[in-house]
């Protein structure tokens, strides 16, 4: 157990690293011709596993147009060549250039669509490639295809055997150094967020469209690299390589690696290089073994092999006791910029039912504004309206001198409107920290490329989004779960959770939608203290609550809706003895002595759910 402890302490990055240098080196530790091959074809097949992987094991996005931006990259590659540049570079870069223009050319059309149109729009893709290739025979050659393809070269040297299996393992290495530094960047994690849900990634100012084509453009940078390696290992390609099967067996090494990983495509690639595609048997039978290997990884193996792998890691991390020390921040509030939230005369209609009805209310730095109203009142519906969800049917929503209306949700996140869900939205394999740290995508920006390459810019970044995180962890009392997976957290904490995301963008407004629902009377007593502090930092809150008490004691100015109307607006003294309020509310007749003492009975203590008049 102390070795594992010690095994832990070194960088998860050295142990890939170390087998890519031992893959590297196997030529010279006298490596057959057959295993060679076979090793260059399962790097080049992890390689389109790894783009699948992005897109749909990160970003959520089913496409299966990596073998399309394959054949893109290998006769790409393969027509260079023969037109006599032999170059390998040369050739890399116009193979990933054409493959991600093959990629943009079907990803946006079918994002544009939605639903599943990428996925059609993609396998479409694939049926099409023969007859693509058919079509422009002349150069192609059609069904026959590609043969005169020149050796390839670096720089002027000759590739040949184990220089060529060189470059094949490099590149392999290299993209995966790639793949890992995107997927732990900021950028991973907003993949994550996006695959768990759109509302939640749009409502974090992503936009949703624009990071589901980089996660599948970026997907066709190793497609592309991909097909360049395989039409110089046999020096011909034809239009079968990238058929039907190859599509299949992309997605079956995929899920079984474990989609939702970094070394998975890896996995997964070699088991079905040196498992299935050995067999000679294989040929005939190809969609059946890829499809008993599909179910096994799916059926069998949750997030497949990387998930088992995982899951067997965090055991012996319980069993050696490893933990990684909480560090000290501070838990100040940082000072917010609050902004005034102005809703006037909002309406909304769904179908036959006004969920609306001219809503107005204000929400002003430094107070907590609380919005209560029965069940199906139009509370959430509201807060929906503030954040872009639906359109207003008649009425404006500022923030500021910023109008609201109209604009798409990711927008209204950037003009400063942070929210937490009535059902917490918390993304899946991603830490606690990291969650958190996701609050702050949108407003604080590093490139890609910058993630990539570890570029200074990158760094500041990740240490701005590192303390802040840490800080609003600290601030909800959960610096000890920082390296917690996030889903495994209990519903009280993921409210908290969901706080802290929304504190960490340090919003003008922060939307809370039935946050105390749920918590237990410390976790409840904890929010109420954080809500304060965020009032006294300057905040503007918007509060929907059902415990009237709580409400009652946080709030500086309550708005009551009824049936989609404000039927009263002030502060909690005045609210508490409304006679609207309560026959409506809560379903009390104020006037008489019962009714009063039952008022005394609410407003002392205890938690309320709208019973009258719940639509
Ligand atoms: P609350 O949050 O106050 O409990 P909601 O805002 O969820 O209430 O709902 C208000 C009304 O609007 C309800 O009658 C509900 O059925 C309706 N509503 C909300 N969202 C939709 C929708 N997307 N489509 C149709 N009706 C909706
Ligand atoms: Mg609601």
């Amino acid at each position: 157990m102390t070795l594992w402890r010690s095994l832990r302490s070194i960088p998860s990055w050295i142990v890939p690293l170390c087998a890519g240098v031992v893959v590297l080196l196997l030529p010279v530790l006298g490596l057959d011709f057959s295993t060679g091959r076979q090793i260059q074809l399962a790097c080049i097949l992890a390689l389109l596993v790894s783009g699948l992987n992005l897109s749909h094991g990160y970003a959520g996005e089913l496409a299966l147009g990596q073998a399309a931006m394959y054949a893109a990259g290998a006769y790409t590659a393969g027509l260079l060549s023969k037109a006599g540049h032999t170059d390998i570079l040369l050739q890399f870069v116009l193979a990933a250039a054409v493959a991600l223009v093959v990629g943009l050319v079907s990803g946006i059309p079918g994002l544009r669509l939605g639903g599943w149109s990428l996925a059609m729009t993609s396998f479409f893709l694939v049926l099409l490639v023969p007859d693509i290739l058919a079509v422009f025979a002349e150069w192609t050659g059609g069904r026959n295809g590609l043969s005169g393809v020149m050796p390839p070269t670096l720089l002027g040297a000759d590739l040949a055997g184990d220089a060529y299996y060189w470059v094949v393992a490099g590149v392999t290495l290299a993209w995966f150094a790639i793949m890992r530094n995107l997927i732990v960047s900021r950028h991973g994690v907003a993949f994550r967020v996006l695959k768990k849900s759109p509302v939640l990634a749009s409502s974090m100012g992503i936009s949703v469209f624009r990071m589901k084509l980089l996660a599948y453009a970026v997907g066709a940078v190793p497609a592309g690299l991909a097909g360049a390696l395989f039409v110089n290992l046999d020096l011909y390609v034809s239009p079968e390589a990238f058929g039907f099967v190859t599509a299949v067996t992309v997605l079956a090494a995929s899920i079984l690696g474990g989609s939702a990983s970094v070394y998975g495509a890896l996995l997964g690639a070699a088991i079905m290089q040196f498992g299935p595609n050995q067999a000679s048997e294989f040929q005939e039978y190809a969609l059946v073994f890829t499809g008993v290997f599909l179910i096994a990884g799916g059926v069998l193996l949750k997030g497949g092999l990387a998930g088992l792998c995982r899951r067997l890691v965090s055991r012996l991390d319980r069993a050696a006791g490893v933990t990684t020390a909480a560090r000290n921040v501070s838990a100040d509030v940082p000072d917010i910029a609050g902004a005034t939230l102005a809703i006037d005369g909002v309406s909304k209609t769904f179908g036959g039912n006004q969920a609306l009805k001219g809503v107005s209310l204000a929400a002003r730095p430094g107070k907590v504004t609380a919005l209560i109203g029965p069940n199906g009142s139009g509370k959430t519906t509201l807060l929906n309206m503030v954040c872009g969800f639906y359109r207003t049917d008649s009425g404006t929503i500022t923030i500021g001198d910023t109008a609201l209306q109209g604009l798409p949700p990711h927008r209204v996140a950037r003009a400063g409107v942070a929210r937490t869900f009535q059902t917490p939205n918390i993304p899946e394999g991603v830490t606690v920290l990291e969650a958190v740290s996701s609050g702050r995508y949108s407003g604080h920006r590093a490139s890609v490329f910058s993630a990539i390459l570890r570029l200074p810019g990158f760094r500041r970044v990740r240490t701005d989004d590192l303390v802040e995180a840490e800080r609003a962890l600290a601030l909800v009392g959960m610096s000890d779960l920082r390296d917690a997976e996030a889903t495994s957290l209990p519903l009280g904490m993921r409210r908290l959770l969901e706080v802290a995301r929304a504190l960490a963008a340090r919003p003008g407004v922060l939307l809370l939608d039935e946050v105390a629902s749920g918590l237990d009377e410390d976790e409840v007593e904890r929010l109420a203290g954080l809500v304060r502090r965020i009032r006294e930092a300057g905040g503007t809150i918007v509060l929907v609550e059902h415990n009237f008490r709580l409400v009652l004691d946080l709030a500086d100015e309550i708005v009551v809706l009824a049936h989609g109307s404000v039927i009263a607006t002030g502060p909690p003294e005045v609210i508490e003895r409304n006679p609207r309020v309560l026959s409506e509310y809560l379903g009390i007749d104020g006037e008489s002595a019962e009714g009063r003492a039952k008022v005394a009975e609410l407003t002392g203590g205890g938690e309320i759910t709208g019973t009258g008049e719940s639509a």
